[in-house]
């Protein structure tokens, strides 16, 4: 880190914290050689995450888009931009702290209506019916796998019953 008034390499961090919210860091230091102070922010570089659509085309995760819907969703309704946007940084960093360089929109979506949810029934529907798409899916994919483990379980039990029963009804008669 260049001092901005001798440009000296060298410096001391006399202090460091994070910036509200913890993405970036701010240093404060002092020039080795001239030892005037200056003050740098560190911004974490995360790798880039890719969302995948549900065509599989591939973009880069913007957290206007997710503004944008939410704007959408919670129009009307008794909700401030902050409260909104405190739901895309909350996303946001959860998106980076996956550590993964790849999430779908469903995914997304999931995220953002566990916040959206706290926060107003109305936009929650409205966002929860946009996505419905996805939601229907996945359901049905639950569905599937209930269906499915349930029938597997009354099979195990369809098979195991003539030999319960035969076993009891040997037991009486005799
Ligand atoms: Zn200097």
């Amino acid at each position: 880190m260049k001092c901005p008034y001798c440009s000296h390499e060298e410096s001391k961090v006399l202090d460091s914290r994070p910036v509200d919210d913890s993405a970036s860091i701010r240093r404060r230091r002092e020039c080795e050689k001239c030892s005037r102070r200056f003050t740098t922010y560190e911004r974490m570089d995360h790798a880039p995450v890719m969302v995948v659509k549900r065509d599989g085309r591939r973009e880069p995760f913007l957290r206007d888009k997710i503004l944008q819907g939410l704007v959408r969703a919670a129009g009307k309704r008794p909700v401030s931009m902050d409260e909104l946007e405190r739901i895309v940084t909350e996303v946001e960093r959860e998106v980076l702290n996956r550590g993964e360089h790849e999430i779908n929109t469903q995914q997304i979506g999931a995220l953002v209506m566990d916040h959206l949810r706290h926060l107003d029934d109305v936009a929650y529907v409205r966002f929860a019916s946009e996505h419905r798409r996805f939601r229907d899916l996945d359901t049905l994919v639950e569905e599937a796998g209930i269906v499915k483990e349930r029938r597997r379980q009354e099979e195990a039990l369809r098979a195991q019953v003539p030999l319960i029963t035969v076993d009891a009804n040997t037991k009486q008669t005799k």
